[in-house]
């Protein structure tokens, strides 16, 4: 839906908003020291943008960018006159400001938000921030009113739309029955969803005990019941065996997700 044929320029910014104690992308979202990617500037950033469309990517897919707003609109006004076209993804935590998001209004195509928690105390316990849900459902709320539901072109590659990204977590920390039922009846219970299935206990979850184990089929079984339930069946439901498919290793040379022969949405 994001890849296709020609695959996503991803552009993964360093660092997060978040500080997830679970993070499976902690290599470049946490760890200052060990920043594998340089600094760039304004016109750099343009120019790798139009790079990425003229190796005939389908789309520009911004990785955590929540912290780096100004910077991709001051690069974006370098870039569009310079000829970028390609639909732009906003790929989030969900942590966002939902004024912030107001301002990006006719600039973003699709917006790609996690909704991790339900409950203020584990997202402050997980993620260090006091205020999650509140601002993740304001957020949400003020994307899907902008883009709407997922639009595809006749390839079935995204064009336009929100897809929200779900992760399962153990003893239902994520809160998922709260969640999905606030989306469905708050937002639409035809918004297009992508719920996963590939926790593990990377990072310092295993300080957790939890969050120290993968998922168990009947924590993903009741998932699956709630959204049959609810009536959502837009979008995409990993199976069981994804935490041994997702595994990325941002220090190996080449794509992180190679080794583990699979992607990021
Ligand atoms: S939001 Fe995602 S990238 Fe950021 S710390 Fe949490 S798991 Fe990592």
């Amino acid at each position: 839906m994001l890849s296709g044929t020609r695959g996503s320029g991803t552009i993964f910014f360093g660092n997060c908003n978040l500080r997830c104690v679970y993070c499976q992308n902690y290599q470049i979202s946490q760890d200052y020291g060990a920043q594998i990617f340089n600094e760039i500037g304004i016109v750099t950033l343009a120019e790798q943008m139009l790079h990425l469309q003229e190796k005939g990517c389908h789309n520009i897919n911004l990785v955590t960018p929540s912290h780096m707003v100004p910077q991709i609109v001051q690069s974006l006004v370098e870039a569009v006159p310079r000829g970028l076209k390609l639909p732009l993804v906003y790929n989030t935590s969900g942590y966002d400001s939902p004024e912030a998001i107001r301002m990006l209004d006719g600039i973003i195509n699709i917006y790609l938000p996690d909704l991790r928690y339900a409950s203020d105390d584990y997202g402050e316990k997980y993620s260090s921030v006091k205020d999650y849900v509140p601002n993740a459902r304001a957020a949400i709320k003020e994307m899907y009113r902008q883009v709407g539901d997922l639009v595809l072109d006749d390839e079935g590659i995204a064009q336009q739309g929100v897809i929200v990204r779900h992760l399962i977590l153990p003893n239902r920390r994520a809160g998922s029955r709260e969640s999905l039922t606030w989306l469905a009846e708050e937002v639409s219970p035809t918004i297009t969803l992508s719920v996963m299935s590939q926790y593990y206990p990377a990072n310092r979850a295993a300080q957790y005990p939890e969050l120290a184990r993968t998922i168990t089929y009947d924590e993903y079984t009741e998932v699956v019941e709630l959204l049959e339930k609810l009536g959502m069946d837009n979008g995409w439901l990993q199976e069981m065996d994804a935490p041994i498919n997702y595994r990325p290793d941002f220090k190996t040379p080449g794509h992180p997700f190679e080794s583990a022969g699979n992607g990021k949405n």
